[in-house]
């Protein structure tokens, strides 16, 4: 096992991990730009490096600072977290040409799930459903509109190098098919410098449903049931719970065994999500693979037992999973919230305040990951989740009970949060009775 990692994140994930670490007696060095100097991640870490000015370009994505870092504290491995370098093969790549190990998959497989249309291919390679679409990406309007009438409308236009929903536009007939394309590669070039774009057909009516999946070195895949998401805003997630309210045995079984084959090709090392869109027949159709922890992993720890980030250590120095497909076993319901800084009466516009008064949630079956406290700014340069409440009880209508009672006790004063439009999801009978779909947030309660 690592004696020492470094940690090249920031926030609650950066927090989780090391958790995972000093539960497993190795020690942490964690990084942080200038406008991190007071985090929580900084106090709780063994020790900490700084790696240069706020804007992320210059510190968290910067991979020349942070090898260095990772040098003079003599690290045996790099955990990156979610976001910032997690799905960059090329830092994965000098982590081991600088003999550190990367804690997540290969480099080869960072590239093919990196690049969506590869890794479509690869799914329909071992019979998984995908959404008709091109695997090409197109160059003229002309070409968009005849693939397009091939599919049928509506169409949702994609980057490539996607991720976050961003670069994705729907499109219900030829102009605003032709709005949208430059609209949509203007988008994947700022977000992704890379304007590559393609078509695939709009599911109507879809639900969101992920798989958990660990993969050892030794060839044995596992995976942890389902992680439904399909409460989004923007093709973001806000709300996700384990399991979920549309799966019946025999998908869930299905889906399990497509996300393992789609892992099984991608020759999948560490943990990683396969990410499905559910129609209301019970269809199940593959949209990507994240090669990383996911920020709703604590969903899945909460129903099943396991310490996904623990997993992630040990797979990574080389130990072999300790357990089988019948040994997983879901247990109860457990539902996050992900409570970010954005004021939702005003189109979720991001409030990088001071937090004057924090009274974080507990009682039974509460779990918070926060890196938050009073005091704390809110920064303008990172994302803005300030907390994850995740709530694990019997069943999913205690559930959301316990989940009502916790918002409701959260005292966050300073900056505006995403609480109060919790408040009314889990008071609505369609989120209730589990009736919702991707577009439920945007067509109920933002407009
Ligand atoms: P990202 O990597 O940016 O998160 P995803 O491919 O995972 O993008 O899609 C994010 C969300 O966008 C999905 O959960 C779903 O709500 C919506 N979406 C993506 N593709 C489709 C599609 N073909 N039909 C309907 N909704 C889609």
């Amino acid at each position: 096992m690592f004696s020492r990692i470094l940690i090249a994140n920031r926030g609650e994930i950066a927090i989780r991990i090391i958790r995972a670490c000093r539960e497993m007696g190795i020690e942490t060095v964690t990084v942080y730009s200038e406008a991190d100097r007071d985090s929580m991640h900084v106090r709780l870490a063994d020790d900490a490096i700084c790696i240069g000015p706020p804007p992320a370009v210059e510190s968290y994505l910067n991979i020349t600072n942070i090898i260095a870092a990772a040098e003079i504290a003599d690290v045996d491995a790099v955990h990156p977290g979610y976001g910032f370098l997690s799905e960059n093969s090329n830092f994965s790549e000098i982590c081991h040409s600088c003999n550190i190990d990367f804690i997540g998959p290969s480099s080869e497989s960072l590239l093919l799930m990196g690049d969506k249309a590869r890794a479509r291919k690869l799914a329909r390679e071992v019979g998984i459903r995908i959404l008709p679409g091109n695997d090409e990406p197109f160059e003229t309007d002309e070409e968009a509109l005849k693939l397009a009438h091939q599919i049928g409308f509506p169409v949702i236009l994609k980057a490539a190098m996607g991720g976050g929903g961003r670069g994705m536009r729907v499109a219900r007939n030829d102009v605003s098919l032709v709005n949208s394309i430059n609209v949509a590669r203007a988008e994947a070039q700022a977000a992704f410098k890379d304007p590559t774009i393609y078509i695939e057909k709009y599911l109507e009516n879809a639900r969101h449903i992920e798989i958990q999946v660990l993969a050892d070195r030794h060839g044995k895949i596992l995976h942890l049931g389902e992680r439904d998401c399909t409460l989004q805003r923007r093709h973001q997630k806000l709300v996700e719970e384990s399991p979920s309210p549309a799966l019946n045995p025999e998908i869930r079984k299905a889906m399990g065994e497509a996300a393992v084959s789609i892992a099984r090709a991608a020759r999948y090392v560490n943990a990683g999500t396969v990410e499905f869109l559910l129609d209301a027949e019970g269809n199940f159709y593959f949209i990507e693979m994240n090669c990383r922890v996911q920020v709703e992993h604590p969903v899945t720890e909460m129903v099943t037992g396991v310490d996904i980030v623990r997993e992630q250590l040990k797979i990574a120095s080389g130990q072999p999973l300790a357990f089988e497909q019948k040994d997983v076993q879901l247990q109860g319901v457990a539902i996050e919230c992900r409570i970010n800084a954005e004021d939702p009466e005003n189109k979720f516009r991001p409030c990088p305040n001071r937090i004057t008064a924090w009274f974080p949630p507990g009682g039974p079956g509460v779990r918070l990951d926060t890196h938050a406290h009073a005091g704390m700014l809110v920064s303008s340069y990172y994302d803005s989740l300030v907390a994850k409440l995740i709530v694990h009880r019997k069943t999913r209508d205690e559930c959301i009970v316990g989940m009502r009672r916790a918002l409701g006790e959260f005292i966050i004063e300073g900056i505006k949060t995403t609480i109060p439009l919790y408040e009314q999801i889990f008071g609505h009978a369609r989120f209730v009775r589990g009736l919702v779909n991707t577009t439920f947030v945007e067509d109920v309660f933002t407009h």
